[in-house]
């Protein structure tokens, strides 16, 4: 099967009626800022909805156009991509995007024109390649261990995909890995599939920033537009019990996010956060072509020697720009107006359109 190419999206783009430019999404994750945004610049908006979800899109008035889907993956039917194109749409992924397209229908049957990098988003979706992304950046990242025999101090374990934090749990050594996996397959939260897939790295114990970026190929520069913290059941709720109560209580910690919060750092951190953005940036232009183009964010935790360790990254628009609707306190330095990351990308259509540049924005 071949892959959808650059030459292809520009002939699609080359046949748009660009004066009525629509900007779609799928209806969910961050949709709700990436349609206003959008409508804030003068852009049409679409939204592709599963029947009986269309409600926020409809009672917060973001949405132009409405595209009811069975199911969320029908996005990627032949008939709904040429809906969208009729449309002349510009569609902007986001997590759910992924989740429910799939890899392998965006990178290989998804005709229709992306905002921002489609290739760069397998690089987040598999951790190898995520972790390569990372490293070669010159960016600290958790070590990793290969082994759970070689489980030696605190170790995090996560699972494949992205789960928002479910089945990932806390060993210090190869029998309470043992015990907690066995633990996980017994609540179903993973399953024999799982196992052999399970990533360990080392336990960074800080605090959690999430910065979200934004890489302008227009203006070459990449913006710090907003940062979040996450809430996490049940770890926040476990760590409000006195430790010695922990103990007797005997419930195990989870890290499923339930939600997000708006966060600033410490003023002396922000030269690091800017450094990691700028060189992941760059290293993205060379490994993954174009490169890091358009909203991106690395997960982080801040330890206590103030260093700034990445755990994750997301090549897209994060969960946690929702924090940002109204602007967050970093795109307002920027902006001096309320700019959320779907404004700030429907902003880059704009002007790509104006500078006659799209091209050049999409893939
Ligand atoms: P993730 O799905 O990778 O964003 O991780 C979910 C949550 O697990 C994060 O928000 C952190 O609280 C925690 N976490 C992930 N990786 C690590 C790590 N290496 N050290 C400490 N906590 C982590």
């Amino acid at each position: 099967m071949s892959k959808v190419n650059q030459d292809e999206i520009s002939s699609i783009l080359e046949g748009y009626d660009k004066e009525e430019t629509t900007i779609a999404t799928l209806g969910s994750h961050t949709s709700l800022h990436i349609l206003k945004g959008a409508k804030k610049e003068g852009f049409k908006t679409a939204v592709v909805c599963e029947k009986g979800r269309e409600v926020p899109y409809q009672r917060f008035k973001v949405a132009d156009e409405y595209i009811l889907v069975d199911k969320f993956s029908d996005i990627v039917n032949e008939e709904v991509q040429q809906q969208l194109r009729d449309m002349n749409s510009v569609v902007v992924p986001h997590g759910s995007f992924v989740a429910y397209a799939g890899l392998d229908r965006i990178e290989n049957d998804f005709h229709v024109p992306m905002f921002g990098n489609r290739d760069i988003l397998r690089w987040e979706a598999e951790r190898d390649l995520e972790r390569k992304l990372i490293i070669e950046s010159g960016i600290r990242m958790p070590f990793k261990y290969d082994n759970a025999e070689d489980i030696d101090r605190a170790v995090m374990v996560k699972f494949p995909g992205a789960r928002g934090g479910k089945g990932y749990f806390v060993a210090s050594s190869h029998e309470e890995y043992d015990e907690k996996i066995a633990s996980m397959l017994k609540r179903e939260w993973i399953d024999e599939d799982d196992v052999p897939k399970a990533h360990i790295e080392e336990y960074v114990s800080g605090t959690n920033f999430c910065v979200h970026f934004f890489y302008s190929v227009l203006n070459d520069e990449v913006e710090v537009l907003g940062m979040d913290s996450r809430f996490e059941s049940n770890i926040d709720g476990l760590v409000r019990i006195p430790a010695k109560d922990q103990l007797e209580v005997g419930l195990s910690p989870s890290y499923v996010i339930t939600g997000n919060h708006p966060v600033v750092m410490r003023e002396s951190l922000l030269p690091q956060v800017f450094e990691i953005g700028d060189s992941l940036v760059e290293s993205a232009k060379d490994l993954v072509p174009p490169g890091m183009n358009g909203p991106f964010c690395l997960q982080t935790m801040c330890t206590d020697n103030l260093e700034i360790v990445t755990f994750e990254m997301s090549a897209r628009t994060d969960g946690g720009t929702n924090t940002f609707m109204n602007g967050s306190a970093y795109s307002y330095l920027l902006f001096d107006e309320e700019m959320s990351m779907g404004q700030r990308i429907a902003r880059e259509i704009k002007n790509g359109l104006k500078e006659d540049k799209l091209d050049n924005l999409i893939t």
